[in-house]
């Protein structure tokens, strides 16, 4: 099957679990994951009507997105980086993402806000948790979570939209439902401190339909729409 074809089944089935959870299909927005997508296939993938691309590398993404507008000029969209950033590279990454998933330490999130300061930018970001003890995930833990709230709220060039987290890789998607739970659950408590966080960030190919049951409003969906990665 072709990119589109992909699309149109993925969308049903947004739409599908959306409705099975009794929520506005609407309310999810989907992140088209390019990471090692050619431009041809990214093209048709937003003529096919993809509003949002994400990308896991600033390096990687920086050629693509000056050559997707080179050859795009007339289609708006919105690039998100997912993967995560190095202070050293934020000034880039700032250029490039209208948002950032994957704040994950104080000293990173200071680096973007001077940055974007610079930029005369308000950054979008979320804040990355990481629920897992796998070693290879990036993240903050919960209790590092609080004081990151705490600090990203008062700075001026950053706009905390909400929170992002990639649970462990399960064939059963049953069983990283507890990982997306946990991560409304926090959302939640954090609301009830007076943050305002909108998003939630959860769901890949392989549990995007869990993540939307349990509350995710995008969903970063990548092998379902342009196939395996080579
Ligand atoms: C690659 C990637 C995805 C998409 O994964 P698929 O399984 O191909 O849908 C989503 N989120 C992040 C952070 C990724 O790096």
């Amino acid at each position: 099957m072709g990119v589109s074809e992909n699309l149109t089944a993925v969308r049903e089935r947004i739409n599908s679990s959306a409705v099975k959870a009794g929520r506005n299909p609407e309310d999810i927005k989907l992140v088209a994951v390019t990471k090692t997508v050619g431009l041809p296939e990214i093209v048709e993938a937003v003529k096919a009507g993809v509003t949002i691309l994400g990308e896991n590398k600033v390096k990687e993404a920086r050629d693509k997105i000056s050559n997707f507008k080179f050859q795009i000029s007339n289609l708006k969209v919105e690039w998100h980086l997912i993967g995560s950033l190095q202070t050293n590279k934020a000034k880039t990454a700032l250029q490039l993402f209208d948002l950032i998933h994957s704040v994950d330490s104080i000293s990173l999130a200071e680096g973007i806000n001077r940055q974007a300061q610079k930029l005369d930018k308000r950054q979008r970001v979320l804040i990355e948790v990481k629920l897992s003890e796998e070693e290879t995930k990036q993240g903050v833990s919960e209790v590092e979570l609080m004081p990151l709230l705490e600090t990203v709220k008062d700075m001026d060039h950053l706009k905390l939209e909400g929170l992002m987290t990639i649970p462990p890789y399960f064939e059963d998607p049953e069983k990283a439902r507890p990982y997306f739970r946990r991560l409304r659950d926090l959302r939640d408590e954090a609301v009830q401190k007076g943050f305002d966080l909108p998003e939630l960030s959860m769901g890949m190919s392989n549990d995007f339909e869990v993540a939307i049951e349990e509350g995710a409003t995008m969903v970063r969906i990548g092998t379902a729409i342009f196939g395996e990665r080579k």
